[in-house]
């Protein structure tokens, strides 16, 4: 089986058009894996949810999505995620409100836990650091798990004695599920943080247990001119193209 996994969508339709154009080239896949944060900064929320609906998916809610529906607060947001939220909040339709109301914050698909923050605090923490890695395998007893969140491609790696080490994750050099812990980020589709603007996602191979990143180029202007257009913030409209 194939498995695309991809998060923080957030609301940018040319760049998750992209990716799934990218995974149809690729072959194909049998499910998508979705890590949260659907909506929010970018110009096409209700798009980019109608179009998760209709995918064969498995799907975790981010803090966004649940800010977007009112069960999380934007009291720690900064001023720019809090009016793009307010005007999110006024693009989404009865029924795609009900959808993101309907995800669960963790997710399990055989060896693999899925949750948007950390296994500790699913919507909340940002899993950076070996430490923060180190403490968080000792809380899921998975094999692997998938994180997303921070928007940067990241691999940690669990040793027999404990420790956390990163894994060198290099875009399109498949890496092998063998006997080590690990747990993976795949990058952001929407708003990639990592100094790399285009779009990232990992395709998972059940059958070879191979994983690898990808990164996509999609048309940021087509993105950031909906931005201009729609009176979102233009930190956020500037950001896309530094991948910052
Ligand atoms: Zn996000």
């Amino acid at each position: 089986m194939r498995i695309a996994i991809l998060a923080d969508i957030h609301a940018n339709l040319a760049a998750f058009t992209a990716v799934l154009r990218d995974c149809e080239q690729r072959g194909g896949v049998d499910e998508y894996w979705l890590l949260g944060d659907l909506v929010n900064y970018g110009p096409d929320p209700e798009k980019c949810v109608e179009i998760v609906r209709r995918l064969k998916h498995c799907a975790i809610a981010g803090n966004h999505d649940l800010a977007a529906i009112g069960k999380l607060s934007t009291r720690f947001f900064n001023p720019d995620a809090v009016a793009a939220m307010e005007w999110t909040m006024q693009q989404l339709s009865p029924r795609n409100i009900d959808f993101l109301a309907g995800l669960e914050q963790i997710s399990w698909r055989g060896d693999f836990m899925l949750v948007h923050g950390s296994p500790r605090d699913p919507v909340g923490e940002y899993l950076i650091s070996r430490g923060q890695a180190e403490e968080n395998f000792r809380v899921f007893k998975n094999k692997y798990c998938f994180v997303a969140h921070s928007h940067e491609p990241l691999m940690f790696r669990l040793d027999e004695e404990g420790h956390a080490s990163f894994v060198n994750f290099t875009e399109s050099i498949g890496q092998v599920l063998g006997d080590w812990r690990l747990i993976i980020n795949p990058g952001s589709v929407g708003q990639p943080r990592d100094g790399d603007p285009r779009a990232s996602y990992v395709m998972l191979d059940s059958e070879t247990s191979m994983i690898k990143l990808y990164r996509v180029a999609y048309d940021i202007g087509a993105t950031q001119l909906k931005m201009v257009r729609a009176n979102l913030p233009m930190r956020l409209v500037a950001r896309l193209e530094k991948g910052l």
